[in-house]
């Protein structure tokens, strides 16, 4: 049977939320055997999260974990869903999961469902170019004879693999074989790398997907942060939705 495919959202209470899900719900809808974990930077389950859950038609498991006020990133400075990513990673462990991939797919970056069919064939750690990230118009892995053999990137150079969140995704079976898989919250700009340097792996040992790292199925997309004028409510139903 098809490996289900377990997609990491972490998000946060912003003015695009309800609509950067929406966008990923609808995308996630056309992809069979997901099952989406969504995480809320948040102490408590909100009724905007809780009622989008209800509403959407696919295998959601809704999760909380509230950023640490200490390490709440303040501006650009510092990494964003890093307690929310783990705490999905726990969930994984804890849930037991032997067969299928994990990937995590932030709220606002943009997918081609094509991805999703890259990320269900992974059997350690499949890799791809991301659109639009690290100051350039695309990081891409570099392969030769169906081997990584470097990276194309500008961004960080001391990064352990130069690489964004979105361009990898892996077997959730490394999760039994190996320990303290979770994301490090200081790492001088390197999350990814960090984090992927725990399994030991060689660039040569990644398994480059879409069509040899050739294709832009996902993007790291930003929304814009939107500004409203407060205290403008013409309709409390249509207002809590937003
Ligand atoms: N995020 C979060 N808490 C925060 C900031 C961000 O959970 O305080 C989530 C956000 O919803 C997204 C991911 O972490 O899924 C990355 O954040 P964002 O998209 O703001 O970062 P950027 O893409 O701009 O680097
Ligand atoms: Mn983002």
């Amino acid at each position: 049977s098809l490996p289900t495919i377990y997609v990491i959202t972490p998000t946060y209470n912003r003015l695009t939320q309800i609509a950067d899900l929406t966008r990923l719900k609808n995308t996630l809808q056309l992809v069979p055997k997901v099952v989406w974990i969504i995480v809320e930077d948040s102490l408590d389950k909100t009724d905007k999260i809780i009622n989008f859950v209800f509403d959407s038609n696919l295998k959601i498991v809704h999760l909380v974990e509230k950023t640490l006020p200490t390490v709440k990133p303040s501006g650009t400075v510092g990494h964003k869903g890093v307690e929310q990513r783990n705490r999905a990673l726990k969930w994984l462990k804890e849930s037991n999961v032997a067969n299928g991939a994990f990937y995590f797919a932030d709220d606002d970056n943009s997918y081609d469902i094509r991805l999703f069919e890259e990320i269900r064939s992974v059997e350690r750690i499949g890799v791809w170019p991301v659109g639009l990230v690290g100051g350039i118009k695309y990081e891409a892995p570099i392969c030769k004879n169906n081997k990584v053999i470097d990276w194309f990137f500008v961004y960080n150079p001391r990064r352990y693999f130069p690489t964004d969140m979105a361009s990898f995704a892996l077997n959730v079976k490394l999760l039994h074989e190996f320990e303290d898989i979770y994301f490090e919250r200081f790492t001088r700009g390197d999350l990814e790398g960090v984090f992927l340097k725990k399994f030991q792996i060689k660039m040569n040992e990644l398994e480059p997907k879409a069509n040899n790292c050739s294709k832009i199925y996902v993007w790291h997309t930003r929304t814009r942060k939107e500004i409203i004028k407060s205290g403008i409510d013409f309709d409390k139903e249509i207002m809590k939705q937003i």
